[in-house]
């Protein structure tokens, strides 16, 4: 279940989006401040952030940009809200770092296609959507893994972690990112808790032959690697006459 911090200070309009958020199977949390956000954000990162743009104390315009400098939280996604929907303050709260922006009064419809599409974009790990990398394949509806057809049996944290690098092949993830992103808590596990479950994923890829896949990249962390060949089709080769800008170069055939 993803869950989302709604940081509001009207408690009627936080209980509601809250209400309708949990309906729509999200797990929720309602804070009324920029500091109490701080303080849930600090102890686990949550999926999203429904941020309200005036709050006692810190605006969640200000907030935002904090967090948007914080290595730590500077993917965070996050969704505000505003009763003001003049042209230049959507510019300022973009700027901010907003992911989207939604003006007060919205409808409840809207407010979830927009924390979909953020979570998609963002968070691909937090939806119901199918990922795949090479023969890969993890679908979150069934909690099934198998690879070119055979199933591939995790136990449930395997199954998070494995989940989480499908969503972002390639990139290299440190043991505080996993931990944040995978087991919600980067304070109190430590972070060799991580390097124990990479190897027990390893041992359950090993058998289809796709624990390569999962590398380790010294003094940084791990990464989910495509399989050679389906990397080297991704890579686009380059023109030799193409010193033509990039938009106005014909698609690869
Ligand atoms: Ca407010």
């Amino acid at each position: 279940m993803p869950r989302i911090l709604i940081v509001e200070d009207e408690p009627a309009i936080a209980e509601l989006v809250a209400l309708n958020l949990r309906h729509s199977g999200y797990e929720t949390q309602c804070v009324g401040s920029s500091a109490d956000a701080e303080r849930v954000v600090r102890s686990a990162l949550p999926d999203l952030v429904v941020l309200d743009w005036m709050l006692p104390g810190e605006s969640g315009v200000a907030l935002a940009r904090r967090w948007r400098a914080d290595t730590r939280t500077r993917n965070l996604p996050i969704v505000m809200l505003t009763a003001r929907s003049q042209e230049s303050d959507l510019v300022q709260g973009l700027d901010a770092g907003a992911d989207d922006y939604l003006a007060k009064p919205f409808g409840n419809a809207e407010l979830l296609a927009r924390i979909r599409a953020v979570l998609r974009r963002k968070a691909p790990e937090s939806t119901d959507v199918t990922v795949q990398v090479g023969r890969l394949a993890l679908d979150p509806t069934t909690m099934r893994v198998a690879a070119g057809g055979v199933p591939v049996h995790l136990g449930p944290t395997e199954f998070r972690l494995l989940r989480f690098l499908l969503s972002h092949p390639e990139r290299v993830h440190t043991r505080a990112q996993l931990l944040d992103r995978v087991w919600g808590d980067h304070v109190f596990i430590e972070e060799r808790t991580v390097d124990v479950h990479i190897k027990r994923l390893r041992e359950a890829l090993a058998p289809v032959d796709c624990a390569a896949m999962i590398e380790t990249v010294r003094g940084a962390g791990y990464r989910l690697a495509r399989p050679a060949a389906e990397a080297a089709a991704a890579v686009v080769p380059v023109p030799v006459a193409a010193s033509v800008p990039r938009s106005s170069a014909a698609p690869a055939a």
